[in-house]
C-alpha cells in the first residue's frame, strides 16, 4: 500500500513537471490534461481545484511554487478567494496582458474563461520588463517556470516564454482557457426573464460550450485591434515613424555571451554613433535597441529616405499604407538592412547573424508603420439590459498602445490589469456602478504617465488595490458624474 501511494506521489511529481517544462502553448494544454485526467482532477471545478492540485502534487520540487502562490492568493483583498465569489468573466485574448488579468480575476474566486484565436505562441519579440514586473513575475513562479527568468541584470523576456508561464500560472489557478476560439460579439439577453439566458458571446467555432455561459464580466485583451463595442479610440499623431525588429537565432556562445546588450540608443542621446552608422552602411535610424534573449532581438525607428535608397522600399508614396505595402518591400534588401544594423550595432562582434524563423516559417524580420498609437477614450463601461448588468472592460494593448522601443506594453499592462481586477471586486461588493467606473477612469488617466521612477519603489507591498502601487493618488479625478455615458442600458443600440 505505502509503495502504491509512494508510486503515486512520484508519478504525479513527474506529470507536473512535464507541465511546468512544456515550451509551447499545445504541450502545456496537453501535458495539463493528461495530468488532470491521471490525477482525477476536475479543472472545471474552479473553487477547489488549486488546492486540489496542490494536495495531490507533493514533490520537493514544487513546494517552492506552492510556498509563492500561497503567499499571494494569501493577500487581504482576495478574502480568501471568495472576494469575487461566483463573478463570472471572460477575457478575450490569451496575451500576456489578458492572461495576468486573468490570474488576479482567479485570486479574487471568479469563474475565469480566456478565450485565444490561436493555438501557438510565436513571438520571439523581446519585452522590456521594469523591475516590478520582474518582482511580479517572480512572485507568480517565473523561475520554477523558466529558470534564465532574468538572471542576472537582465530585465526583458520573449513574448512567447512570458505567455508561456503566465498560462501555467493561469491553469493552476483554476482558469479556463480555450485555444482556437475567436470572439465575434457581446450578446444581449433577449428577455427579462431571470431563468432566460444573460450576456453572452457569439465566438467562433459557433457551438462552443463557452456560449453556454452567461457572463458578468467581459475584459477585452485582444491586442491593438480590440473587438469590443463601446470603446471609441483617441490616436496619437506623431510624424512618420518606421520601426524594424529583427531576430536572430542565439546559439549561446561565448562568444554571443560576451557581446554587450543596447538598451535604448537614441539619435537625440548619443549622435555620432548615429551619424558614422549612416556614413559606413548608409543606415539611417533614430533609436536602436538589442536585446539578447532566446533570440538576439533587435528593434529599430528607420528613417524613409535611407530605406528608399537601400532598395527596402521600392517607390515613394504620400500614404505609408502604400508606402509599407508588402508589395512595395524588397524583403531580402529588408533582411540585409536589418542584419547590417544589428551587426554595426553590436560592433561586429556577433559571429552569425541567421534569421530565427516566425510562426511562418519565414525570417523573423518585420517592418511597420507606428506613426500614429491609439488608446482608448475610456477603460470600461457597464451594460444593462432586462435588468441584467454586464460590466466591460479593455487591457493590454486594446486599452493603450505601447511605444516598441520602449517595450512598455506589458509594465503599464500589468498595471491596468490590477486596476482592473480591483474594479471588478469594487463592483461585486456592491459598490455603486458610477463610482467604480470613475475611480477605474480616474486610474486610467495615470496610466500613460507611469514610469519606473514615480510608482511605489516597495513592489512587496503590490496589490490589486491602487494605493499601494501609485503614490500620492488621488482617485477622484474623475467624478461619478462625468461617467454616467458609460452605464449604457440599451437605448443607444
Ligand atoms: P497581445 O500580446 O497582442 O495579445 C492579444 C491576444 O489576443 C493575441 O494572442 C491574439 O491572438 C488574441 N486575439 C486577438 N483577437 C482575438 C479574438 N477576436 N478572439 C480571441 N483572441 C483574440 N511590443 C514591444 O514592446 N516590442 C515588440 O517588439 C513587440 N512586438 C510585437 C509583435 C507582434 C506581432 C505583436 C502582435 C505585438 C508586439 N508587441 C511588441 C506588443 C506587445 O506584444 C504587447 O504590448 C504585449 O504583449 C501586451 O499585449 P496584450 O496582452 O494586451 O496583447
Amino acid at each position: 500500500m505505502g509503495e502504491t501511494e509512494d508510486e503515486r506521489t512520484a508519478q504525479a511529481g513527474q506529470l507536473f513537471e512535464t507541465f511546468v517544462q512544456a515550451t509551447t502553448c499545445k504541450g502545456t494544454l496537453q501535458a495539463f490534461s493528461i495530468l488532470c485526467r491521471q490525477m482525477d482532477l476536475d479543472p472545471l471545478d474552479y473553487t477547489h481545484f488549486y488546492s486540489r492540485l496542490k494536495a495531490a502534487i507533493s514533490s520537493w520540487k514544487v513546494k517552492s511554487l506552492w510556498t509563492k502562490l500561497d503567499k499571494r492568493a494569501g493577500q487581504k483583498v482576495y478574502n480568501h478567494g471568495e472576494a469575487c465569489q461566483g463573478t463570472k468573466c471572460l477575457i478575450v485574448g490569451g496575451g500576456p496582458c489578458g492572461l495576468r488579468t486573468a490570474i488576479e480575476l482567479a485570486l479574487l474566486g471568479c469563474k475565469v474563461v480566456v478565450i485565444e484565436k490561436r493555438d501557438t505562441f510565436s513571438r520571439n519579440n523581446v519585452l522590456h520588463l521594469w523591475p516590478y514586473t520582474i518582482h511580479d513575475l517572480r512572485a507568480l513562479g517565473a523561475k520554477n517556470f523558466y529558470g534564465k527568468f532574468c538572471a542576472g541584470s537582465l530585465d526583458h523576456i520573449s513574448i512567447r516564454q512570458l505567455q508561456l508561464m503566465l498560462i501555467k500560472v493561469c491553469l493552476i489557478l483554476g482558469v479556463e482557457i480555450h485555444v482556437n476560439v475567436e470572439f465575434v460579439e457581446l450578446l444581449e439577453p433577449r428577455e427579462d426573464q431571470s431563468d432566460s439566458p444573460g450576456w453572452r458571446v457569439a465566438i467562433r467555432p459557433s457551438d462552443h460550450p463557452v456560449t453556454e455561459i452567461d457572463f458578468d464580466v467581459v475584459i477585452g485583451a485582444d491586442g491593438r485591434k480590440n473587438t469590443l463595442d463601446g470603446f471609441s479610440r483617441k490616436e496619437f499623431r506623431g510624424k512618420l515613424a518606421i520601426a524594424i525588429t529583427a531576430n536572430f537565432v542565439n546559439r549561446n556562445t561565448t562568444a554571443e555571451a560576451s557581446v554587450e546588450e543596447i538598451s535604448g540608443v537614441a539619435f537625440i542621446f548619443n549622435q555620432k554613433f548615429f551619424l558614422d552608422l549612416k556614413e559606413e552602411t548608409g543606415i539611417d535610424l533614430e533609436n536602436i535597441v538589442y536585446y539578447k534573449d532566446n533570440t538576439h532581438y533587435f528593434v529599430m525607428t528607420a528613417k524613409k529616405q535611407s530605406l528608399l535608397d537601400k532598395g527596402v522600399i521600392l517607390n515613394d508614396h504620400m500614404e505609408t499604407e502604400r508606402l509599407l505595402h508588402r508589395d512595395n518591400i524588397d524583403n531580402e534588401a529588408l533582411r540585409s538592412y536589418a542584419r547590417e544594423a544589428a551587426d554595426f550595432g553590436t560592433n561586429y562582434q556577433l559571429p552569425s547573424l541567421d534569421y530565427a524563423v516566425n510562426s511562418y516559417d519565414q525570417p523573423d524580420v518585420t517592418m511597420f508603420d507606428f506613426t500614429s498609437m491609439y488608446a482608448s477614450e475610456n477603460a470600461a463601461l457597464l451594460r444593462e439590459k432586462h435588468g441584467r448588468q454586464v460590466l466591460v472592460a479593455l487591457v493590454g494593448d486594446s486599452l493603450l498602445e505601447p511605444f516598441w522601443p520602449m517595450g512598455t506594453g506589458c509594465a503599464r499592462g500589468f498595471l491596468a490589469a490590477f486596476d482592473t481586477a480591483w474594479m471588478v471586486r469594487g463592483w461585486t461588493q456592491g459598490r455603486s456602478p458610477l463610482d467604480v467606473l470613475a475611480e477605474r477612469e480616474s486610474l486610467y488617466r495615470l496610466l500613460p504617465q507611469t514610469t519606473t521612477e514615480n510608482i511605489n519603489k516597495h513592489f512587496e507591498q503590490y496589490s490589486i488595490e491602487p494605493s499601494t502601487r501609485y503614490p500620492n493618488l488621488n482617485s477622484s479625478v474623475i467624478r461619478p458624474h462625468q461617467v454616467r455615458h458609460l452605464l449604457m442600458n440599451g437605448q443607444e443600440h
